[in-house]
Formats: C-alpha cells, sequence, structure tokens
C-alpha cells in the first residue's frame, strides 16, 4: 500500500503528554489515529529532538510520509531521521549533523529540507570524493596520512593509559570514558583509512575546488525539485518562501543586483528558458539558488513530456547530480565550470537517463 513509512519512537508517552496539553477530545482521538497509523505501517524512524509536543511531531510526520510515498520503490530511503525543533525562526538541514532544524510551520520548506536529507543520503552512499571531502575535513584539512598518524598516535596513548588504570584500579567511570573515546577513534580510523584509500583520485582537485560551494547548487536546485514534484505546484518554492517572510520578517542574503521579487523568481520553475540560448550573468553565481534558471525551465518540459514518471524524475536527478559532481571532482586538472557549463552537462546527463528508460 505504501511504499516507506514514518512512525514515532514514544507514540504513548506522545499521546498522554498531547492530552494533558490541549485537553480536547478531538484532538486527543486525532492524535490516537495518527499515533496507530505510524506505528503500524512503521519502516522507518523519525528521531525528535527538543520536541515541543506530540501535535508538532505528526504535522512533521506527514509531511515526510508525502514526500516518502512520491518516492519510487526503488529509492533506499534513510532508517532514521532526525528533526530537531528550533527556537529559531527558520528551517535548515545541517549537513555535518544529518539534521533537519524546525522552527516554523511552513510545510514545503520542510519538505524542502527533508529533500536535501535524502540526497545527502544518496550522494554518501554513491559519491566516494563526499566522504573524502568529510574526512579531510575530520582531520583540519590535513594530509589524510597525517591525519591518520596523529589518530593513530591518539588510540595508542589511550590504549596504554587504560591498562595504566586498571592495573591502579581506577574509577569505573572514567575507565569506561576511556574505552568510549578508543571505540570513537577506532571508528574514525576505519572512515579514514576508507577515504585513504582514494587519495590519488581526490588530492589535485581537493586542494584546488571548494567540494561543499561546488555541491550545494544542485542541492538546492534537487530540493526545490522535490518540492514542485511532490506538491505538483511549479511555483511552490517562490510561495512557500513569501510565506516564511510573511511568518518572520527575516529576509535572508540577496545577491546584490536583485530585488526580493527577483531573487524569487529563481525558485520557479519558469518556462521558454533554454540552456543554449539563456544570458547567464555573472552574479547568478553568487548565490547557490540562482544556477539553474535554464535547466529548471528544460527540467519542467521534460517532466510534462511524461517520458517517465514524476517520482522517477526525482531519482534520474540525483543520480545525474551525483555523477556530475563526482566527475567533477575527479580530475588531475579540475576545473570549474560555468553555468552554463553546468547546467548543460547536467540537462544532457539526465536526457541521457530519460530516453535509456523510454528505450526498455
Ligand atoms: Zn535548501
Amino acid at each position: 500500500m505504501f511504499k516507506f513509512f514514518v512512525t514515532l519512537l514514544t507514540p504513548y508517552s506522545s499521546l498522554s503528554a498531547f492530552k494533558g496539553t490541549h485537553g480536547d477530545n478531538m484532538q486527543y482521538l486525532l492524535a490516537i489515529a495518527f499515533a496507530l497509523f505510524f506505528t503500524f505501517t512503521a519502516h522507518a524512524k523519525v528521531e525528535f529532538l527538543n520536541s515541543p509536543g506530540p501535535y508538532w511531531e505528526q504535522k512533521i510526520l506527514v509531511t515526510l510520509t508525502q514526500v516518502n510515498e512520491f518516492l519510487p520503490a526503488h529509492w533506499n530511503t534513510p532508517d532514521k531521521v532526525r528533526i530537531q525543533h528550533s527556537p529559531q525562526p527558520d528551517l535548515s538541514y545541517s549537513f555535518t549533523k544529518q539534521l533537519v532544524s524546525v522552527g516554523v510551520d511552513v510545510s514545503d520548506l520542510l519538505m524542502h529540507e527533508y529533500a536535501h536529507l535524502l540526497l545527502d543520503k544518496y550522494i554518501h552512499e554513491h559519491c566516494p570524493g563526499w566522504s573524502y571531502f568529510f574526512a579531510r575535513k575530520m582531520v583540519q584539512d590535513k594530509e589524510l596520512k597525517d591525519g591518520i598518524a596523529d589518530k593513530q598516535s591518539n588510540l595508542n596513548s589511550l590504549k596504554q593509559a587504560l591498562i595504566d588504570f586498571e592495573k591502579d584500579e581506577f574509577s569505573q567511570q572514567y575507565i569506561k570514558n576511556v574505552q568510549n573515546s578508543i571505540r570513537q577513534i577506532e571508528s574514525q580510523l576505519r572512515f579514514l583509512n576508507n577515504a585513504n584509500k582514494n587519495d590519488e583520485f581526490y588530492r589535485q582537485s581537493y586542494a584546488q575546488l571548494n567540494y561543499y560551494k561546488l555541491l550545494i547548487p544542485y542541492h538546492e536546485l534537487f530540493a526545490d525539485a522535490v518540492v514542485s514534484l511532490v506538491t505538483n505546484n511549479w511555483f511552490a518554492m517562490k510561495n512557500a518562501s513569501q510565506k516564511m517572510l510573511e511568518l518572520t520578517r527575516v529576509h535572508p542574503a540577496l545577491p546584490a543586483a536583485l530585488t526580493w521579487e527577483e531573487f524569487l523568481n529563481y525558485r520557479i520553475f519558469d518556462i521558454n528558458l533554454k540552456v543554449e540560448t539563456y544570458s547567464f550573468a555573472s552574479w547568478e553565481n553568487d548565490s547557490p539558488y540562482t544556477q539553474f534558471a535554464p535547466f529548471r525551465s528544460e527540467f519542467r518540459v521534460l517532466v510534462s513530456n511524461g517520458f517517465t514518471s514524476k517520482s522517477e524524475m526525482i531519482l534520474k536527478l540525483a543520480e545525474s547530480i551525483a555523477q556530475e559532481f563526482e566527475t567533477q571532482i575527479r580530475q588531475t586538472k579540475p576545473q570549474i565550470l560555468s553555468l552554463r557549463e553546468k547546467n548543460l552537462f547536467l540537462l544532457e546527463r539526465l536526457k541521457i537517463k530519460i530516453s535509456a528508460m523510454s528505450e526498455i
């Protein structure tokens, strides 16, 4: 019936809290219905941090389920999703913590942040270059072999200390802490040694390219595409961003050349723009949201042509982005692509994938 489901970690304790807070029978019954639905159909878990209550959690679960149901059956959805309530009036996704923060109730924007998490997981699984990036950050941008040597020496000292502590019958809690640190460093060393196997593929491009800056515009494109397809509205992200501004009155930073209205128009999937003829402005490089205007337009045409289902288009877009990113960073003489090249190369990849599917 459903492709993917989410569940509360503690539905029953949440329910009693819900009753106590609201004391409204109708709402309470609704909460039970939601909780049972999500509990009995559970495949994956959502962990809520700093949750203000079950009503907030259930609204989030509804949005995540809407996205998950839309994804193709063979999409490898996350086993666990972490959602944090933010005291700030914003929504965001942390790439380092793999955590979505929610401080405003705008479901389309939550969908956008969740799409970041989905693509991030996909990139982690399909782009060893992204793991290499994290490994280098883990050792503060040192050469990996030097970072590994430092960690190894740290590990040796801890192991020696543990032997000494045990001889001296040191406090059990202290010994436990050292054992935890040892386990943590051993796990980091496994990750670093794995990444180090790919050092020759990435060391040159890592020195010359900012992987994060390179990937993020693709991420924003993907997250906006997911919202537009799931809601069946090419203007969804513009509308959601306007709603966010009305609720928070917080203006995001804009490229100097743009008004707020012009900036928001980059979030829609417009008609009649062509990658071949589009006139790119240099400042479109200044924001991760303004780099794929003609691609968005051509993407809309591809979706409208119906060569493949909308849900399959999400997967094909993720595949194209992962391959495009990996190709760019896996070069001995890395180059920063122009905006036209970025739009064109991604579009070509996507078209090849779609035509391969229609031939099946
Ligand atoms: Zn985003």
